[in-house]
């Protein structure tokens, strides 16, 4: 098949085309075949099979050897300039090509797709054929090594169709070939940005006239994914749709659901790329399902950085809200999860069942106990199944498939006999009652213990499971005993103690003697039967007829019976691939258990409570914690101060401005709300003691935003596109929250941008939101509009420190306490001082109007230059000493000793 790429470069991989094609003769037919596959696949670094390694040549191994530091070597000339070369050993090949894909590069994998013999027989000079058996990219890899266990690896595809004169509609597939999950959806424009967060896809295929536009580039520039744009507009849906029903083998799709014409399409794209990149291989797919619109709570790009659902601002997992309450432990519970995160649900009946699932878990340790430790057995089936089913499996993915299946049935029986299942759980119980695991004990009695990572190696068959291949190991373990007892013989027969029978890849079997002996071998009566083959520094080599006999019936045992492993092997793959559908839906069933079972944990060990979630537009939360704060202070000993908040309204919702000190917990405020109802729309419990939601369809969260050069947009001009979009979007069911808006410019161009908005808010978007601000004027607001009220965060004063109590109060706050916060992050006391003296003149002043005069009065900053940085101030005991007291934990007589101890150290 031909390896012609159909798609363009992708922005992020290198254009590195093909040499010229060489007109000059002395090139090596070798080199001849390098250039013509090389041509075919311009837009990929191409690993060229020659035997154990994988070579680059020319651009290729530059960009190859720089990225992975290996060495750059050179082999040969072409058009008189040396060729540059480098390579990398077969078996390591997949740390190399994590590396290169992590890079975003592409990458062509060529191999020798005929024995070398056949090629030998067309003539001395004749190469090998070879051709591309598949291209590498971030969105279609499988191996283990590459893929992050708990992360799904999308591709998605993008297609549109147009729903009026003047709007789009826009179809989405996302297919994760590892575990061959395939879902299709559809948006508007507005919804595309949050859905394509909502995947947060590896690679995502779109069509040039949709990359190209430019009110979507931004999309482009957002996204972590690598970005393949395809050169014509996917496919039309007719073509799109042949293709569906010709990969699955039905004569329609109606049995799958029903999709629009944009999904269709969108499937098409990303069956047509797999298919191009897999070339011969057919990954195992589900059939594709459909998201409903609107089925998942809308949250853009911004929002999910901004709450740190999956990962944290700097990228990572850890800190995120994934990690803090992922307590899966299967690696398929682990991207169900991070799935269920990422698109919380809509509808309160799905969002009650899945409660109803955890309630059921939550209050049964015992069934929980025993379900999690089955599912700690239990690998990951549904990426062993399709590395089996792309050709690319080994033995130990069978024995993955082994352990699941019997994990499944476990399961299954556990299930079986817990009382009054709740329907999520009742389904997953069906499922794995209904699964054949008679192949889970074919697989248990034909594999070894010890398994091999190639089917190659062989050795991976347990011994009894066939007689034939018994019979040839027999026969290999005799020729070895009959090895022993040769040697034993030659030593008597020419009186060497010392003789050995050896074996190397250059000449096989072979005797070595000390120099003196070998001598003497040369000579009658030895020299018919050994024949010299090496001499070494002390040491000579020969061989035997003898042993040459030996030799090629242990080889050709050794081929018969790696032959028999692996047609075993391959009847094995072919029973599971028959059953593919059912393991694949069993894989889901498991992953559904383990979903349940670590948010039930999670729920009994944080002490979580059960939301009540209904279609009102409700938002009342009572004793609600931060999950990630919490679980933070709590390594450092430090309680969470739980906190109240209603935003609840009958047709509208409510707004809470909240005001108080820097560091007082605004933002940890804020952000716990927005949390607590991603976790229940998902299904999970809440950190809180009791919460009521009205389903919300859109997230919003913004922060006073930092820059973003690389777009070139200033800090205040993304703070503004994001409000922007905020205030155009919101709908009376969206859920809003601000922190800090009008930050980033002048004070009373601030004040009036994030004063127009809370007006906007509640007057247009009429949504339930939160904002938080240091515009303390905004309070104002709440005695003008019914549905705003005011709330702060309480601190008080203990010697003129400030000490934050992180309770949120109804009221308004008066001041920030921003030089106490200054002061305690170490800014110099006498920028400190200074700063109180204007503060206080300031504040004399008429705030509204302040005037230049007043900075004119004011005498200068008097603090001298100095070329040193500031020495860290003196320690003083005695303060120390009386900061470490705590007269509240004290009984009286220990008060009375710590004052005598205080007057004396003075
Ligand atoms: P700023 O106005 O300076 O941005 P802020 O009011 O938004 O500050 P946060 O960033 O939310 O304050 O919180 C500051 C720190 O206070 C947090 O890192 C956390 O350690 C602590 N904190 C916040 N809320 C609570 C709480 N409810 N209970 C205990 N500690 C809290």
């Amino acid at each position: 098949m031909s390896s012609q790429a159909a798609y363009q470069s992708s922005e992020t991989a290198p254009s590195n085309a093909a040499p010229a094609p060489a007109q000059d003769s002395r090139v090596t037919p070798m080199m001849a075949q390098y250039i013509e596959i090389k041509a075919a696949n311009p837009d990929s670094l191409l690993f060229y099979r020659m035997g154990d390694f994988y070579e680059l040549f020319f651009e290729d191994a530059e960009i190859a050897s720089q990225s992975l530091g290996i060495v750059l070597t050179k082999r040969g000339k072409h058009q008189g300039q040396d060729i540059p070369m480098c390579g990398v050993p077969v078996e390591r090949a997949d740390d190399y090509l994590q590396r290169l894909i992590g890079l975003g590069h592409r990458v062509a994998v060529c191999e020798q797709t005929e024995d070398p013999a056949e090629a030998k027989k067309r003539g001395s000079k004749s190469v090998v054929r070879r051709d591309v058996v598949r291209l590498v990219t971030p969105g279609t890899i499988t191996e283990e090594r590459l893929l992050e266990p708990g992360r799904a690896n999308y591709l998605l595809a993008i297609a549109r169709r147009r729903a009026s004169d003047t709007q789009w509609c826009y179809g989405l597939a996302a297919v994760d070939i590892s575990t061959g999950h395939f879902v299709l959806s559809e948006t508007d424009g507005t919804g595309l940005s949050a859905e394509i967060a909502r995947f947060e896809p590896r690679e995502i295929l779109v069509p040039d006239v949709i990359h190209d536009d430019p009110d979507l580039r931004s999309f482009w520039q957002e996204t972590r994914a690598s970005i393949t744009p395809l050169s014509r507009e996917g496919l039309d849906p007719a073509s799109a749709e042949r293709r569906l029903k010709d990969y699955f083998g039905v004569a329609t799709l109606d049995s799958f659901g029903a999709f629009s014409p944009a999904e269709i399409t969108a499937a098409g794209s990303a069956l047509f790329y797999i298919e191009k990149t897999q070339i011969d291989s057919r990954p195992a797919l589900n059939p594709p399902s459909r998201d409903t619109s609107g089925a998942a709570l809308a949250i853009d790009a911004a929002t999910r950085a901004n709450l740190e659902l999956t990962r944290t601002l700097s990228g990572e997992r850890a800190g995120s809200l994934l990690a803090t309450i992922d307590c899966t432990v299967t690696p398929g519970g682990a991207r169900l999860l991070a799935e269920r995160l990422a698109g919380p649900l809509t509808h309160p009946d799905r969002i009650r069942d899945r409660q109803d699932a955890v309630t059921t878990l939550v209050g049964n340790n015992d069934l929980r106990d025993r379900l999690r430790r089955i599912l700690k057995r239990s690998p990951d089936l549904a990426r062993a199944i399709s590395r089996l089913s792309l050709g690319r499996g080994g033995p130990r993915d069978l024995a993955c498939v082994r352990d699941g299946l019997f994990a499944a049935r476990e399961l299954g029986l556990e299930l079986a006999i817990a009382p009054d299942l709740p329907k999520e759980l009742l389904a997953a119980a069906q499922v794995l009652q209904g699964l054949r695991t008679d192949v889970a004990d074919r697989l248990a009695a034909a594999l070894a213990d010890e398994l091999p990572l190639l089917k190659r190696d062989g050795g991976f068959v347990r011994q009894g499971f066939d007689s034939n291949l018994d019979e040839l190991r027999e026969l290999q373990q005799d020729s070895r005993r009959f090895i022993a007892a040769l040697q034993a013989r030659y030593a008597t027969e020419t009186g060497c103690r010392t003789l050995r029978v050896k074996h190397n890849h250059m000449i096989g079997y072979f005797v070595e003697v000390p120099q003196n002996v070998g001598e003497d071998l040369l000579k009658e009566p030895w020299k018919d039967t050994f024949v010299h083959r090496q001499t070494m520094a002390g040491a000579m080599r020969f061989s035997t007829m003898e042993l040459g006999e030996l030799e090629s019936k242990i080889a050709s045992a050794a081929d018969r019976a790696l032959k028999i492993e692996l047609a075993l092997f391959d009847e094995m793959v072919q029973t599971l691939l028959a059953l593919s559908a059912d393991v694949a839906a069993a894989a889901e069933a498991i992953a559904v258990i383990d979903v349940t079972a670590s948010l039930a944990d999670l729920a009994m060990r944080l002490d979580w409570t059960r939301p009540v979630v209904d279609a009102s537009l409700a938002f009342a939360v009572k004793g609600g914690r931060h999950p990630v704060v919490e679980a933070a202070l709590k390594r450092d000993g430090v309680p969470f101060i739980a906190n109240d908040s209603n935003l609840s309204g009958k047709d509208a919702g409510h707004i809470l401005l909240i005001t108080g000190p820097n560091m007082g917990g605004k933002s940890t405020y804020l952000r716990q709300n927005a949390l607590i109802v991603v976790l229940a729309q998902m299904g999970s419990y809440v950190p809180a003691r009791e919460a009521h939601i009205g389903i919300v369809d859109r997230l919003f969260s913004r922060v006073g935003a930092a820059d973003d050069l690389a777009r070139g947009r200033s800090t205040f001009m993304v703070e503004m596109v994001e409000t922007a979009a905020i205030l155009n979007q919101a709908t009376a069911r969206s859920l809003v929250i601000l922190d800090e808006i009008g930050r980033g410019t002048a004070t009373f161009d601030g004040l009036s941008i994030a004063w127009a908005a809370i007006e906007h808010l509640h007057e247009a978007n009429r949504c339930r939101a939160l904002f938080a601000t240091h515009f303390h004027e905004l309070t104002a607001l709440a005695e003008r509009m019914k549905r705003i009220s005011n709330a702060t965060l309480k601190v008080t004063e203990w010697n003129s420190e400030v000490v934050f109590l992180h309770e949120v109060v109804p009221g308004a706050a008066d001041r920030s306490y921003g030089l106490q916060v200054a002061r305690l992050a170490g800014l110099p006391g006498p920028v400190v001082e200074r700063a109180k003296t204007i503060l206080s003149e300031l504040e004399k002043s008429d705030r509204e109007a302040p005037k230049r005069a007043l900075v004119d009065d004011l005498p200068l900053f008097a603090v001298p230059f100095r070329a040193e940085p500031a020495a860290t101030p003196q320690r003083d005991a005695l303060r120390e000493a009386l900061d470490a007291l705590d007269p509240d934990a004290m009984t009286p007589r220990e008060a009375l000793d710590a004052l005598y101890r205080l007057k004396a150290q003075r």
